[in-house]
């Protein structure tokens, strides 16, 4: 970087990274991992994750492995591994040959547990869980030794072996770490690293009756592989002990664990538990649902890659716990397809216009512009006809003083079109507004206007003869509280917010039918939309990303 350029503050993490480098530690070399445990998809949290650990790789020159955390066999699978890794692809990430798994380390693991043990500094567990448990002590109490603790290296060693040969039942013994059980630290209280489970792995099968836990498979595998810097989430501090000592105590290579605060949204839950809960109780359609805050829900909702990388980059790392406004989020969406997406006209609630004195059956192709930050996308044409449709809120029979858009008499630009006046209102029985029969200037075309008119209000409309009809789901945050898991009567479940998907019939320009499935364009006036894949040959389903502006900040809740 020349000296003249702006350099963006560093964040803690990069201090440490840049400390490390001017001392030539690890070779001088930064190698990260994202390690995700396949029990769920990945959500915005994750995300956070990723483009730090991607990202600082990417910074100093460095690599950075996808690594699966998959020692909990009961709860991990292959759907889940195959979403974590479209997911990552998606965001923008490349982790070239270094897919890697826990599970391919158990036979090193399993050797490290031997090694543990010969030194004296592991023994195998009779103890039944309440014993564990009582024994551990409280955080103003120590812990009480295990009668098992003194046992010889030569029993442990044939005990473990009978273990992980499937000769005792689950929950009957583990293999535990000998190190401390008066330690403030409960963590260091001679921890479990082995535990019996005779449940089938997704990779391994039925090869193994033993797992690792996961303090003893993840510092080991941040060692095999490597890594510099193991970059985790704060709950893992109190666990930094335990990582140093069992990377002391087999005096292999020793990354440098360092915790950041997770990330929180408003309006949001991110647990994957309570995720998947949403997922099993049918409270939304899939993982992947536009209201989730998963990878995968994001992106169906419209979200592009780059927002979520802006969002990540803007929210920085903090060494505390916060929570952020999820209108940050939402802000950063709106950001990115101000820009990037194509402008479509769309109307939701349709009211019926007739130009009384545009001729009966002619189509008048319109040009327009198909985005106004980027001159380069050019125009489109846009059929126009004699009878259209605008937006039901465009129209107001008993306008206050400084309405713009239609009313009785008053006149209004139909967006790259005409100007109109409204003469006639025609009401059903019920006395709603179901017709305008209006007028059209025939010099006010845009772009060519000779009319002399000055008319403050431009709106969107269709023609009715050329409109696609589309299912649009107008969607919005899925809870109606900032806090929804953080109330103490009631569960989050009750805290779903009943608006967040509103379905509509829409009509929309014929052009609609040139976007690809999951492209963002904004409805003129309206938001941010997306073509959902469930979308047909005979039906088009879309979703709306975001609105144009943020109205949750003027609701009262
Ligand atoms: P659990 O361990 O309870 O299944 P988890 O959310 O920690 O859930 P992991 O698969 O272990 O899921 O997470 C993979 C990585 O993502 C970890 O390094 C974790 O610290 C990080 N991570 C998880 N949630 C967040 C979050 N909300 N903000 C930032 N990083 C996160
Ligand atoms: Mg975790």
């Amino acid at each position: 970087m020349s000296t003249t350029e702006e350099k963006a503050p560093l964040n803690f993490i990069e201090i440490k990274i840049e400390e490390d480098l001017k001392n030539h530690k690890n070779d001088s070399k930064v190698h990260t991992r994202f390690p995700p445990e396949p029990n769920g998809y990945l959500h915005i949290g994750h995300a956070k994750s990723i483009c730090l650990n991607f990202g600082l790789a990417q910074k100093y020159n460095g690599l950075c492995n996808l690594r699966f955390d998959d020692t909990n066999p009961e709860k991990e699978n292959i759907e889940y591994v195959n979403s974590i890794k479209s997911d990552v692809k998606w965001l923008g990430f490349d982790w070239g040959d270094r897919e890697f798994y826990a599970s391919d380390y158990f036979e090193k693991l399993y050797e490290y547990a031997i090694k543990l043990i010969q030194i004296g500094k592991a023994y195998v567990d009779d103890s039944t869980a309440e014993e564990l448990s009582r024994m551990r002590g409280t955080t103003t109490e120590p812990g009480i030794e295990s009668p098992f603790r003194s046992r010889s290296v030569e029993e442990n060693l044939e005990l473990f072996k009978k273990m992980k040969n499937g000769e005792f039942e689950e929950g009957s013994r583990i293999l535990r770490a000998k190190i401390d059980m008066a330690s403030p630290n409960i963590h260091l209280r001679d921890p479990a690293i082995y535990r019996i489970k005779k449940v089938k792995h997704h990779r391994t099968g039925d090869d193994w009756f033993i797992y690792p836990m996961y303090d003893w498979a993840h510092g080991l595998s941040d060692s095999i592989e490597g890594v510099t810097h193991s970059i985790c989430t704060l709950e893992f501090e109190v666990h930094r002990p335990l990582y140093d000592w069992i990377l002391d105590q087999l005096e292999v290579f020793h990354p440098q664990q360092i915790e950041f605060a997770r990330l929180n949204l408003t309006y949001t839950v991110l647990s994957k538990r309570k995720l998947l809960q949403l997922v099993t109780e049918k409270h939304v359609s899939s993982w992947d649902d536009p209201r989730m805050p998963t990878i995968s829900g994001l992106r169906r909702r419209g979200y592009s890659p780059a927002s979520i990388r802006n969002f990540a980059k803007k929210i920085g790392v903090a060494k505390r716990d916060g929570i952020i406004d999820v209108a940050l989020l939402e802000h950063s969406v709106r950001e990115d397809l101000n820009k990037e997406a194509n402008r479509v006209m769309g109307v939701l609630n349709p009211l019926k216009v007739t130009i009384t004195n545009y001729s009966e059956g002619k189509t008048e192709m319109l040009s327009a512009k198909n985005n106004p930050e980027k001159e380069e996308r050019g125009e489109r044409e846009l059929p126009f006809s004699k009878v259209i449709y605008i937006e039901k809120g465009d129209f107001m029979e008993n306008p206050p003083r400084k309405y713009f858009r239609l009313s009785p008499e008053k006149e209004v630009r139909l967006k790259f079109a005409y100007i109109i006046k409204c003469e006639e209102v025609i009401k059903d029985k019920s006395g709603e507004v179901v017709e305008l029969k209006c007028t059209y200037d025939i010099n006010s075309k845009s772009g060519s206007d000779t009319s002399g008119k000055k008319v403050k209000g431009t709106i969107h409309w269709v023609s009715a003869a050329h409109a696609e009809t589309a299912e649009v789901r107008l969607y919005d945050r899925l809870f109606s509280v900032e806090d929804p898991a953080g109330n103490k009567e009631k569960d989050f479940l009750e805290f779903i917010n009943p608006d967040s998907k509103v379905v509509q019939k829409a009509f929309v320009e014929p052009g609609i039918k040139n976007f690809n499935i999951g492209e963002s364009f904004q409805f003129e006036r309206l938001g941010y939309f997306c073509l959902d894949p469930e979308t047909s040959a005979n039906q088009l389903v879309i979703n709306r990303t975001v609105t144009l502006r943020d109205s949750w900040g003027k609701k009262k809740n």
